[in-house]
């Protein structure tokens, strides 16, 4: 979107919400001269690519987020609702973000997040894949890091 002061064709988008009518509000900064404004966008809920750490562009794929998570939460106590309630968190999270491609990386973290509030077992696996770790001083900071927390 470009800056309707500046015509500078990078905006960041600060905040958004859905408005009751179904539109997106969206609170925008200019990269170029920082002014800041506000549009009104149709809902287009798309979600975003995904950049791979080797810079190719992939479509999102819903079906590979689930399955990363399943994998982590296999054989654990964790209810289907809730699994789902997670997925759709990130769908949302990213939907709002309205950006049109995001870091893998950045799904990564939030799929981190939510499984820290599922299941910590679940957390500690998915860790270990995703970040590949190497030895198991890398498994221990992990888990003194869930420790650390309340
Ligand atoms: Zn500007």
């Amino acid at each position: 979107m470009h800056c309707p002061f500046c015509d500078a064709p990078d905006t960041r988008v600060i905040d958004s919400r859905l408005t009751p009518d179904g539109k997106v509000r969206r609170r925008r900064e200019c990269v170029g001269c920082k002014e800041r404004f506000t549009t009104y966008e149709t809902a287009e809920l798309n979600l975003p690519r995904v950049i791979k750490s080797d810079g190719r562009r992939e479509p999102f794929d819903e079906g590979k987020l689930r399955g990363g998570m399943m994998r982590a939460l296999e054989k654990r106590p964790v209810e289907s609702e809730r699994i789902e309630g997670a997925l759709q968190k990130i769908k949302d999270a990213l939907m709002r973000g309205g950006e049109k491609e995001v870091p893998s990386r950045q799904i990564g973290e939030m799929v981190m997040d939510a499984l820290k509030g599922l299941d910590r077992v679940a957390y500690v696996r998915f860790a270990s894949v995703y970040r590949s770790f190497e030895d198991v001083s890398e498994f221990r900071q992990v888990i003194d890091g869930l420790e650390r927390e309340p």
